[in-house]
Formats: structure tokens, sequence, C-alpha cells
């Protein structure tokens, strides 16, 4: 037998690409057993390397005597289940790059070398039988600790030393002795690493499912049964979609397979989780991208062996090793976290689809703002539309009430609250009851700019505006996307003018003023700055659910998906500041997040009330997010981008240029954009389907010291438009000196 390998798969530099990468074919030695999708060690000229069995196959087209023996199996299992290695090629030739790219993408982080790290435990055991273990302790004569060892493990059950050790001293030496009179065996185990740790959470009764929870389960389990389906699932905040996620777990389970469950953003997975933990215990692993490596190799190799068949997780988590898969659910759909922004690029929600069609798996993508994408497709009949309508229990949805800021102004009013955000909050606090507010915005002023020469302070390595942040007590300046930090100058360093002014509010600003009105009012706040850590997010909203803090401040991550019964009053300070972003989906965005933020009130018992503050309330996005109107809003928009020329109904891409010389730049986007114009003029069928060609710098001028550039592309969806857009994209991969070249397809951002 012989086995087709790609070495070193984890290195950068694995030749060819496509679906047609570069193998080399070893014996398998007799008594070696070895499968597709393996791990394995191998000669490689002097050197031994790893690599990954892509196929076997009885015979070789190299002469037998040639070839070397593999010299041992990495793991007795294979690391790339068959599905995934379909997947892997079908992602590979779909972002023509080399298969090694994409399969690394389906093994964690610590399988990657020789990294691998089972972290074990000493364990003890008893090696008599039960009915013996009282003459045992009996014969132990003076040692205490021996026979309160054996009394500890009289159960027959494998204990760790470690609980040992709670209850006597220094156990090890009794228990060496012990194991050499033959009484016990003292063993290692391996332990893996919970995250969040092994707390149990309280096991949750069912509700009665609503009569619109029934109906949904009533189309989609049928469908699941027969391992098909593909469905949007529009259901308004507060409609009870986990609850019908929880289901159709529970039937895939039944079915004795798995499902996996695809969540924006980390804000959002403690909660989540700890609803299927209450609900499915020990089955359910999470995955995401603030576990430490050893954890995240933990949860996956749980994954892997099938003892855990409930996968809960951010974006990369579509890659989870599930065997025998039922069903994927993308909740929040709409979110932009689904498009990864490294190479290689991928849409989760892409991703997903083509496993379950591989797999036999059901899709139900969800959201209460499905995006115009995925809504046009349902539109189209590519995936069934269930509509959930109705929050549960009757539940009203929050009455919204927009306030012009403009007359706020012109009444003298220059606080970031309108009068009536103030006493609604006000009204709030008397109840006793909880409060949220969202600031599209981080940091205490936004910007710092000169009043006099008008010279915005920004940072020397991005092109970007710096922020100010009071928190931290460094009261400097900071870049959000290099993380350089500088004085904030006393004099401006243009025209030496001491005006220097403090633009816009942010987050801190807010909580400030929270202070200044309700001096005896608990706030938390949570934004980037207040979120790191590993467990940031959830002691910020431990805090606030525990009802300790009272109003919760926050940037839009505060918009989705979480529940808190008690918030009756949510308070957007400036509805607007997403609107007008250079960008064709800003009206999406400020849809969703108005929509998304105004459903976190009145989830409990009372109903909640929302106050929007905005500069323009007759704008018809806003207006459309004020009655959460979804199908108003898809109207209107789906109608601007067919005449606007923009997706689904064109193509954005772009080759982004970026290079530490500004001239290499410059140069190497000005050769791309001659060579797509070459391109072009031999290909009259790709040009007509070219409605754009730009060359240009982008918004972000320079990121992170490098000087970028790029050629912008409005193609028309076609067959023949692929055809161009591969050739783009084998253009970006030529590699050039001294400068980054990228393709990228309907990015999440063109600046
Ligand atoms: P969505 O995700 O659609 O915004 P949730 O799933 O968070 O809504 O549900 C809103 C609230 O309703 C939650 O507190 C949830 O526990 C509760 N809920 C869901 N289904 C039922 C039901 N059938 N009976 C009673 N309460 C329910
Ligand atoms: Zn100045
Ligand atoms: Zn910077």
């Amino acid at each position: 037998m012989y086995a087709r390998v790609i070495m070193d798969i984890l290195s950068e530099q694995v030749a060819g690409t496509g679906s047609n990468p570069r193998t080399f074919t070893y014996l398998i030695p007799d008594g070696m057993e070895v499968c597709v999708g393996q791990r394995v060690e191998a000669p490689f000229g002097p050197m031994i390397k790893e690599g990954l069995v892509i196929g076997l196959s009885e015979e070789s087209d190299v002469a037998a005597a040639k070839l070397k023996p593999l010299r041992r199996t990495l793991e007795d299992y294979p690391a790339i289940l068959p599905p995934l290695l379909t997947l892997s090629r079908r992602m590979a030739e779909a972002a023509h790059c080399p298969l090694s790219e994409t399969l690394r993408l389906m093994i964690p982080a610590e399988m990657r070398g020789e990294r691998v790290h089972v972290r074990e435990q000493a364990v003890v055991q008893l090696a008599i039988p039960e009915n013996e273990v009282d003459a045992a302790i009996s014969a132990q004569g003076r040692s205490m600790k021996r026979r309160m060892v054996l009394n500890l493990i009289r159960d027959g059950e494998v204990h760790a030393l470690a609980e040992l050790k709670l209850l006597v001293r220094e156990p090890l030496e009794a228990v060496k002795q012990l194991e050499a009179a033959g009484l016990v065996r003292l063993s290692k185990a391996e332990v893996l690493r919970r995250p969040g740790g092994d707390a149990q959470e309280e096991p949750v009764a069912d509700p009665v499912l609503t009569p619109q929870q029934r109906e949904v389960l009533d189309l989609v389990v049928p469908e699941l049964k027969l391992g098909r389906g593909r469905f949007l699932l529009h259901g308004v905040t507060g409609s009870g979609k986990t609850e019908v996620f929880i289901r159709l777990v529970r039937e895939v389970l039944k079915a004795g397979k798995a499902a996996m469950i695809l969540v924006p953003e980390i804000a959002l997975t403690p909660q989540m989780v700890s609803w299927f933990r209450g609900r499915f215990g020990a089955v359910a692993a999470v995955l995401h991208s603030r576990l430490s490596p050893g954890e995240r190799f933990d949860e996956w190799r749980r994954i892997r062996r099938g003892d855990a068949r409930v996968v809960i997780g951010a974006r990369s988590a579509v890659f989870a090793p599930c065997e025998q898969l039922g069903l994927v659910i993308v909740d929040e759909e709409h979110e932009t976290t689904y498009l990864s922004d490294r190479h290689p690029r991928y849409d989760a929600r892409e991703v997903a689809a083509w496993r379950c069609e591989e797999e036999g798996a059901t899709l139900l993508l969800a959201s209460a703002t499905p995006s115009i994408l995925s809504f046009a497709k349902a539109q189209r009949g590519d995936y069934t539309l269930l509509e959930m309508p109705e929050r549960v229990g009757g539940r009203p949805m929050p009455q919204v009430t927009l306030v012009d800021m403009r007359r706020e102004l012109d009444a003298g009013n220059r606080s970031v609250f309108s009068g009536l955000l103030t006493a609604k909050l006000r009204e709030c606090m008397r109840r006793g009851e909880q409060a949220m507010l969202l600031m599209n915005r981080r940091g205490y002023n936004s910007f710092v700019s000169c009043r006099s020469c008008g010279l915005t302070v920004k940072c020397p390595n991005c092109d970007v505006a710096m922020t100010y942040h009071l928190s931290g007590g460094d009261g400097r300046l900071h870049c959000h996307y290099c993380g350089h930090a500088a004085d904030t100058p006393q004099v401006c360093p243009s025209c030496a003018s001491r005006y220097i002014r403090y633009f816009g509010a942010g987050t801190q600003k807010i909580e400030e003023e929270l202070h200044r009105l309700f001096p005896d009012v608990r706030t938390v706040r949570m934004d980037v700055d207040t979120t790191g850590g590993k467990d940031g997010h959830a002691k910020l909203l431990d805090e606030f659910r525990s009802g300790r803090a009272r109003i919760l401040v926050g940037t839009q991550m505060i918009a989705k998906g979480l529940d808190f019964p008690k918030v009756t009053l949510v308070g957007v300070v400036a509805a607007d500041m997403t609107l007008n972003l250079p960008d064709y989906r800003s009206r999406e965005r400020t849809f969703q997040l108005l929509t998304q933020v105004a459903g976190r009130a009145g989830r409990g018992v009372i109903p909640g009330e929302v106050i929007i503050q905005t500069y323009k309330p007759e704008d018809e996005t806003i207006v459309a997010s004020a009655s959460q109107d979804y199908r108003a809003f898809f109207e209107q928009e789906f109608q601007r981008r067919r005449t606007g020329l923009y997706p689904p109904f064109t193509i954005m891409a772009r080759l982004l240029v970026e290079s530490p010389s500004e001239a290499t730049a410059q140069r190497t986007a000005f050769q791309l954009h001659d060579r797509c114009q070459s391109l072009l003029a031999a290909h009259g069928e790709w040009k007509r389907r070219t409605l754009l060609m730009l060359l240009d710098q982008p918004g972000v001028k320079v990121l992170r010291g490098k000087t970028r550039w790029h050629v912008m592309f409005k193609l028309l969806v076609h067959p023949q438009t692929e055809e161009f857009v591969a050739a783009l994209t084998e253009l970006a991969r030529e590699p050039v000196d001294g400068a980054d070249v990228y393709f990228e397809y309907n990015p999440t951002t063109m600046m």
C-alpha cells in the first residue's frame, strides 16, 4: 500500500495551487495503519518532516524500490476527516489558493509542529477487589495516611491525586507505598481543560413552545431527518429563536448526530453557552478565539472523539471536526464577523452551506435583521424563509421615540443627552430598573483637532485620527489600528495655536455624564477598551446581570443578542453616526444596529422603551428602524442597490497593495492596473461585465506604517465575471518585491 502525502502543510511554502497540490508517495510499512486525513512523519530529503495523508492506493507510478517508508503516524486518528478534506479542496479552489492553506484552517494551532501538548495528571485506583479493602486498611497498622487513602478510593473509581490532596496532606508517598504493596495502581490520565471550568449549569426545564416556534419546528424537523434543507429564520428580537435552536439540536442529538451553532462574537458566547450547557451539559463544546491554545485543543479533541456533539463557537468553529453533522445554525447571520479578514479569506456562512451539502446536514441562518444578501436569496428561493414576527408571551415590541437633536441644540442643550432621554433615565432609575445606552464610538473624545488651523492629530503609522482616552489614566492619544500612543499636544503641532479641542463624545464621556446626573448609580462600560483579557466580557456582563450595575454603556457590541430581562430603557445617543460612512452598506449596518439595540428593551415582563437621538429624524433608514419594519427597509435598500448597482446586483472587489515604501506601493498599483487593462483588452467578454475599474488610494492611505493603494472593481454578476475574478486572484498571487498584494472579493470594507 502507498500513501500520497502533502508535506509540511503548516509551513508557508508548499508548492502547487488549488486542488492540485504537490504530493509525495510513500510506502506504508507492514503493520502500520494509516487512513486519509491522518498526520504522519516521513523522511524528506535529509530531514524528517510532518505530512498529511491525502490519498491511499494499491499501486504507485514510482518504482517501489525508490520509495521510502512512512516513519510513524502522529495520532491514531485522522486529524482531518474526509468531508473536511473535501471542504478544504473546495475552499482552495474557490479562493485560488494552495490546499495547504485551507487545510491549515482545519487543524488547531496546537497541532502544528511538535507542540501538541496533552496535559496529564496523576491518578490512583484500587488494584484489589473492593471487598478486600477493609482487610487492606486494617493491615496498614500505624499509617494513618495509607488508611485514609485506601478509604477514599475504596469505590474502585479512578481518583486524581489532586483530589486526595484536599483531604490527605502530601499523599504521594503513602500512595507509592501502597503501590509497592500491590494494593493500588498509580498512573497518568489525560486532563481536558474545560473553558469556564466544569461548573455544571442548573438543568433548565423546557418551556411550552409558542405557536410560531411550533410552526417553525414543524417545517424544519422533517428536513432535518432527511439531512437537507436551507432555511433563513427571520425572527424579531425576543421571538424565542434560541429555544428553536435548542429543540432542533435536541432532535439532532436524538438521531445520534452532531450540531454546530455559530455565533458572531465572543461577547455572545457566555450567554449562549450557559443556555446550552443548562440543556445539554457536557456534550456542548465551546470554540472561540479567546480560549487559550490548550483549552482550544482540548475542546477540539472532545469534539473529534465525539464526546462533545454540540459545538458553539465563533467563525472558525465552522471547521469543527464533527462527525455525522446533522445541523449548522448561524445565529445573527447578518454580522460581518462571519467574513474572515485574514488570508485565506472565507465566509463562514458559505462554508457552512458547503459542509451541509457535503455532509447531508440542514442549514439554518437566523437573524432579526437578515443581511440584504441572504434575504434576497430567500426571496429567490435559495433559502426557505421562516418567520417569527411576534415576541414570546405576547410581549409588545418596544416603543421607539425619535428625538431631533437639532432642536435640542437650538434650545441650548449641549449635553449628549436630550431632555427626554434624561427624564426617562431618571424615571427608570427611580423605578429600580436597568438601562442600556449605545454609543457607536469608543474613547472619551474621539479625536483631537486644532480650532485655529483645523489640523487633526493623526497616527504617524496609520493616517487615521488618534483618539483620546481618559481611562487607563494615561490621558494620551491612542491609535486603534496599530496601538501607537502619543502625548496629547498642548499646542497645535502645525500652527502652534493653543486652541486644541476635543471633538465628539465617546462611551467614556457618556459614563462621566451619567455619574454627574446619577452619582449613586453604578454603571458598566463595555467597549473594546474595557473588555480585554480572557474573561473580560463575562465579568462586565455579570456586573450588569446581577443588578449591581444599573446602566450599561457601550459600543455596538452591547446591541447584539444579549438578554437582560430587567432592561426597560434603551437609549441610542447618536443614531446617524454610522449612516454616512463611505460604504454602500452603511445603511444596512445602521438599520441592523438600531433594530438590534432596540430589541434589547423590554425582554422581561415590563414593556420596554427606546429613545433614538438623531440629527436626521426624517431619514428613511432611521424611520424604518424606529418602526422596526424590516420589510420596508429591505424594499428601500434593495431598490437602492439596484439603482446604484451594488451587491447583490454587482460584485465589489479590489486588488489591494500595501508596502512600507510609498514609491513601491504606487508603482505596484500602477503596474497591476496596467495588467488589468491588458486583461480586459484581451477579453471583451470580461470587459463587458466590468462596470468600473479605478486606480486609487483607499480611505485609509497608510496603515501600520504601510502605504496603501487599490485597484477597485465593480463587476456584473455573471459566469464570465467569475473567470475574470479567477484571473485577478492569480494576479494577486504573483510575488512582488517589497509589497503585499491582496485580492478582496466583496470585502467587509473598502477603506
Ligand atoms: P431571540 O433570540 O429571538 O431574540 P430569545 O431566544 O432570546 O429571543 O427569547 C426571548 C425570551 O423569551 C428569552 O428570555 C427566552 O427564555 C424566552 N422564551 C423563549 N421561548 C419561550 C417559550 N416558549 N415560553 C416562554 N419563554 C420563552
Ligand atoms: Zn493648528
Ligand atoms: Zn496607528
